[in-house]
């Protein structure tokens, strides 16, 4: 049996709700502090369930990679997050070189509590800049100012070159409402200035029940048309590539050696530990999330406990195999692509309905073939770039009416 080697775990506290996010996050007020002050009683105890919840895991093999995720992880004290770690490193082990990545939020931390943090043992940081921009900011509902941006940038950096960080990640935001070319260049030269070995650029995505969602029915949001977010696409593809990054996956860039393994993980198809309220997690190749809310997690929590002391984990016992259809949306966003024939072991084709099946995604994927936006090697097929991983939506929906037509998802 493989064990993960690999480890998410969920932080759900902010100061306060951005208004584009729907991820389960408690809100605790912009002066909301781990160690003391207010919302310190919701973390103390939230981290009591996330070590109950550690505890509850078999032990497997050491781990190659942790990553500490929200929320905004940064409102924890360094001596929470080193506490943290020592909990996962005597219930698992580290692998010597193993990637610890924090997400911090600018204005959540200070030198001091930086230098904390490194001193626990982070060393990759993921910085939420989203944008330099104080209008589009505010816009967005987050609470920092592009001077704090600025400022914690500079802290990173410093840390950086000191060799305290093996890496850090910087992430922006693109398709914002009123949005152009120029405005979104003036962004991302900003980042280039900066020299972050790795940079994540997501698009905005509008999800339902949040401040975005409503203002969009209100038609009071105005997105990037279609051939703007194309050109803003390529555009960052371009600039990025001369400024010396790879695009290894639909949204990351990372100067060499700086690819962050543990999100290669999630797009691997390989298995991983994840806890804490929301977390999911997928060991063995099957997946399932705890529950979203505080109370159900507390509950599912006792139920676990309970459960062990049957010897049976009902979580192992109700969970489900990742279906062969996600296993190709996240390989398809790799550089590299995916290979048809080793996912497709969990469906037991044979060699001859490898082949009758792989020709029939050719017919499916004829027209982006004939264009150049996807590329076959052997087995094995992957988007270009810029052209292909811009319409990557298409290709995708493509490939899961074929999925369909071959009526394809794995047993467990
Ligand atoms: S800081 Fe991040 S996790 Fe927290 S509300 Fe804003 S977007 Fe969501």
């Amino acid at each position: 049996m493989n064990y993960p080697q690999s480890a998410y775990l969920h932080i759900p506290f902010c100061h306060r709700r951005c208004f584009y996010c729907d991820f389960p996050v408690v809100p605790l007020g912009d002066s909301a502090r781990g160690d003391h002050g207010p919302g310190s009683n919701s973390i103390k105890s939230y981290l009591d369930m996330l070590f109950r919840d550690i505890s509850l895991t078999p032990k497997g093999l050491p781990l190659a990679t942790i990553y500490i995720g929200g929320g905004t992880p940064s409102l924890l004290s360094p001596s929470q997050v080193a506490n943290l770690l020592d909990h996962l490193r005597s219930h698992f082990g580290f692998q010597y070189g193993a990637e610890i990545t924090l997400e911090i939020d600018p204005a959540s931390f200070d030198k001091v509590s930086l230098e904390g943090f490194l001193d626990a043992g982070i060393n990759r940081l993921s910085l939420g800049a989203q944008s330099f921009d104080d209008v589009v900011l505010n816009e967005l509902g987050r609470r920092h100012s592009s001077r704090d941006l600025l400022e914690a940038c500079d802290l990173i950096q410093d840390s950086f070159k000191r060799g305290r960080l093996f890496s850090w990640s910087l992430d922006l935001i693109k398709n914002l409402p009123c949005q152009n070319l120029v405005s979104w260049k003036r962004q991302l030269l900003k980042a280039i200035s900066i020299s972050p070995p790795h940079l994540s650029i997501y698009d905005l995505s509008i999800e339902k029940g949040t401040v975005f969602a409503w203002k969009m029915s209100r038609g009071e949001l105005s997105l990037p048309n279609h051939d703007l977010s194309f050109d803003i696409s390529r555009i960052t593809s371009q600039m990025l590539k001369e400024a010396g990054f790879a695009r290894y996956e639909i949204s990351n860039y990372a100067l060499p050696g700086h690819a962050s393994r543990h999100n290669r993980v999630y797009w691997s198809g390989a298995s991983w530990w994840g806890f804490g309220q929301g977390a999911t997690a997928c060991p063995w190749g099957k997946r399932f999330s705890r529950p979203r809310t505080r109370d159900l997690y507390k509950e599912w929590l006792v139920k676990q406990e309970l459960a062990l002391q049957r010897n049976s984990l009902d979580s192992i016992e109700k969970v489900q195999a990742i279906p062969f259809e996600d296993l190709l949306i996240v390989g398809l966003r790799r550089r590299e692509g995916v290979n048809i024939k080793d996912l497709s072991r969990v469906l037991g084709w044979d060699n001859n309905q490898l082949r009758l099946n792989i020709n029939l995604l050719k017919m499916f994927w004829e027209y982006p073939l004939e264009k150049g936006w996807i590329k076959q090697n052997g087995w094995r097929f992957y988007l270009t770039d810029p052209e292909g991983m811009e319409i990557s939506n298409q290709i995708l929906v493509q490939m899961l009416r074929w999925c369909e037509a071959l009526n394809c998802s794995s047993s467990d």
